[in-house]
């Protein structure tokens, strides 16, 4: 296989995840004979300073012609004064607008190995596997039309949801076919007993299901979804929800895993996929090897299934994540104390690699039996 990636590393600690995510795609490349291409863009406050804009149109081709991105972050404070437009958070909103990526998958894993960084007790959040499918590019955050307004000398503000029946089934179908590589339930969160978008969202979500009878389908309204998460994370496979419903859900789940660092996400459905760890920039960490990668490499993971194909090597990589925080091996965000062998950024990155290499090689060699 040979595959052509953009890597835009952008802001603050962007670039150090990035690197070791772009580490163990080479090893993946090594191990299974694929051929990867790296190629590295600007993006964020470090394409601003470049060249002027937070999305170069030079940046937005190359994204274009590869076969998938892969992103660290954006963000810095020196351009926190800058207008919404200009500063580095807009090219990343840009790029999902111009790749078409209408899906954004985010897994939410609790591994038994980092039980105790979450807030929720071990019992509730042990063994939960969620993959959160949220509409990206609709709803609340796109709909038109939108404003504020000043009648009567008294100011107000408006946004529009809105959504077409196109729009919610291509999501569905995302969501009932990652179910089906998992534990066939799809759970689709809505505010159906107000909203005629969820009343709409619920009909057509219904009526996709039946393409899909091995999957079992329920709806939650999202007050209850909220504190369904909280008290019993393990009840939920495929979560299926809107733009806005899912951005507050995710975050939400996130506290299952325990660190933001854990945590990746794929943008799909458009012409190229986008891969991006969770988290920000970070800047009160940048350059000091303090970063957690593992939520890049997960991403990286990501972009093996859903742009290449590779299902083993995705769950290879996977396998590895897990093997080095069962070994004990830590960053300080996930450092609890307990006396585990905390690392630096580059050398998580190096056990990750070694853990894959160990598990490809036993594979060729149960193979070779
Ligand atoms: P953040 O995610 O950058 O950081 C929040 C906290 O989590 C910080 O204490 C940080 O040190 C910690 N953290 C984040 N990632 C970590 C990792 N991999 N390892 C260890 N600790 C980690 O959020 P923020 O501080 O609110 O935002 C900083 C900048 O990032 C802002 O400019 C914001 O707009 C931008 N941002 C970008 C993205 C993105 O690029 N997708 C997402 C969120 C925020």
């Amino acid at each position: 296989m040979k595959l052509k990636i953009a890597v835009l590393a952008g802001d603050g600690i962007g670039p150090e995840v990035t690197a070791q995510a772009v580490r163990v795609l080479d090893a993946v490349a090594d191990q299974h004979g694929h051929t990867f291409e790296f190629e590295e863009w600007p993006v964020g406050g470090v394409a601003i300073k470049q060249e002027g804009a937070p999305l170069p149109a030079s940046t937005l081709d190359a994204c274009l012609s590869s076969n998938a991105v892969l992103l660290g972050a954006v963000g810095a404070p020196e351009h926190d004064k800058l207008a919404a437009a200009a500063r580095p958070e807009a090219g990343l909103l840009a790029l999902r607008n111009a790749l078409g990526a209408y899906a954004n998958l985010r897994p939410v894993v609790s591994y038994e190995a980092i039980s105790e960084c979450s807030p929720l007790r071990p019992d509730i959040a042990r063994d939960a596997d969620i993959l959160i499918v949220r509409e990206l590019l609709g709803g609340l955050y796109f709909g038109q039309p939108r404003g504020l307004l000043s009648e009567a000398g008294t100011a107000s503000a408006f946004n529009t949801m809105r959504y077409s029946v196109s729009e919610i089934e291509r999501i569905a179908h995302v969501a009932f076919k990652a179910a089906l590589a998992r534990r066939q339930k799809v759970t689709s969160i809505d505010k159906a007993n107000v909203l005629e978008t969820s009343q709409l969202w619920r009909k057509v979500v219904t009526a996709v299901a039946k393409e899909y009878p091995s999957v079992t389908l329920e709806h939650l309204y999202i007050d209850a979804c909220a504190m369904h998460l909280i008290m019993n994370p393990r009840r939920f496979d495929v979560m299926l929800t809107e733009n806005l419903f899912g951005d507050i859900l995710s975050d939400e789940a996130a506290v299952i895993t325990g660190s933001l660092g854990m945590l990746a996400s794929a943008s799909i459905g458009g012409a190229v996929g986008l891969y991006e760890p969770v988290h920000g920039s970070a800047p009160d960490i940048a350059g000091r090897g303090l970063a957690n990668p593992l939520g890049a490499i997960a991403s990286a993971a990501l972009l093996l299934r859903h742009s290449a194909n590779l299902e083993q090597e995705s769950k290879e990589v996977e396998a590895a994540i897990r093997a080095v925080l069962n070994a004990g091996y830590r960053t300080p965000d996930l450092d609890r104390g307990t006396g585990k062998l905390v690392l630096q950024t580059s050398e998580m990155g190096s056990r990750v690699v070694e853990a894959f290499s160990d598990i490809a090689n036993e594979r060729h060699a149960y193979h070779a039996v």
